[in-house]
């Protein structure tokens, strides 16, 4: 069997050394020193002067719409996963779906400005399996509207735009660090803010708003523990050789694809991937429908990631986004991970295109 992802487990040797440590020190969780290092060597990789270490992704989402107070409408994109969405919800913030772009899945800025109402408070964006949104434009935006923006960079470890980190926009990125991430912790995940005094304020929210024996503000339990931290100290070196075998496995789908009726997003040249996914996008749903069975009969296992599109939740009443709702249901994401072998990534292409080539 070949599942679409696996996740990456590091020497068991070097993991032990970590636990040695725990051992010793009997510091379990609580801003600890692993947890501590790994926020230390975070903000070296990622270039950013903060990071701060989450328990997960989500939470990494819900802590800044809470410390910003933003509970009016925020728009956002209506193709990400689940988490984006019902983290503005559960704020009791309204989401407002701006439609997405045909090339980079991330959310159209041009869409952005006729949402705009006088409750607008914030734009929270989905950098899609890595690939930038327009940053600048949404920067532009949110200028003229004084909006917030939070970026959910749950896909983008490691990217980087006009050769800085993708995370340098923004008034907050968020990250996810779940094992089935290209940088794991197990669980976890990250906040990322510029600005120092939200910074400290996102800190005191992600520990119960106080600190000792003062308590400033309601606060919620975001932290995240020694054993996590310590599965990101073994990880983190690895990221860049991770990448690498990434861009190639990716570059053999490509080549193996090409001048089939599919479709790749597209890439700016000023962008420094980090090859997080591999979708592609058939011609109809039931082309994909067809085509994920066939690759199941084989034993490969694929996503349909992401779907459905989030403005078509049933629990909402979302406006309809005709692109979005396009790609998400066409759209498969195909294995891809590091011990992914290229013979796999050969069968794998090649039962897709003999299915392409008799397809009617
Ligand atoms: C994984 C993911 C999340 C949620 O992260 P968790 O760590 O699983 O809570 C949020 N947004 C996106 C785009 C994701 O891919």
């Amino acid at each position: 069997m070949i599942n679409v992802t696996k996740a990456y487990l590091p020497p068991l040797e070097e993991y032990n050394f970590y636990l040695q440590k725990i051992w010793e020190s009997c510091w379990l969780t609580n801003e600890g020193p692993l947890a501590k290092e790994l926020e230390g060597q975070l903000k070296a990789y990622l270039d950013v002067p903060n990071f701060l270490f989450t328990s997960n992704g989500t939470i990494a989402l819900q802590i800044p719409l809470k410390a910003m107070e933003l509970t009016g409408e925020i728009i956002t994109t209506p193709f990400s996963y689940v988490a984006t969405t019902t983290a503005i919800l559960w704020e009791s913030a309204t989401p407002v779906f701006a439609d997405i772009e045909e090339n980079t899945f991330c959310i159209d800025p041009t869409k952005i400005e006729e949402l705009i109402t006088p409750n607008t408070c914030a734009i929270l964006a989905t950098h899609v399996y890595g690939y930038p949104c327009q940053v600048e434009a949404i920067q532009k935006i949110a200028q003229q509207y004084n909006l917030k923006v939070i970026y959910d960079g749950a896909h983008a470890f490691g990217v980087k735009y006009k050769n800085k980190s993708i995370y340098y926009y923004g008034d907050v990125s968020t990250l996810s660090f779940h094992a089935t991430k290209l940088f794991h912790t197990v669980e976890g995940g990250g906040m990322i803010c510029h600005d120092k005094s939200l910074n400290d304020k996102l800190q005191l929210y992600k520990t119960f708003g106080h600190y000792m024996d003062d308590y400033f503000t309601i606060g919620i339990n975001g932290k995240n523990s020694e054993f996590h931290a310590a599965m990101g100290l073994c990880n983190l070196p690895r990221v860049p050789e991770f990448i690498l075998q990434r861009k190639l496995l990716s570059e053999l789908y490509q080549k193996n694809l090409a001048g089939f009726k599919l479709q790749f997003p597209k890439l700016s040249e000023e962008v420094e991937y980090n090859y997080a996914y591999f979708p592609i996008i058939l011609e109809t749903e039931d082309c994909l429908l067809r085509l994920k069975n066939k690759l199941a009969e084989n034993e490969i296992n694929t996503r349909r990631y992401f779907y459905p599109s989030l403005n078509k939740l049933p629990y909402l009443k979302g406006e309809p986004c005709p692109v979005s709702e396009s790609i998400s249901s066409r759209v498969l994401c195909l294995p891809l991970y590091q011990e992914l072998l290229p013979e796999e990534v050969n069968k794998i292409s090649e039962i897709i295109t003999h299915f392409l080539s008799t397809y009617r």
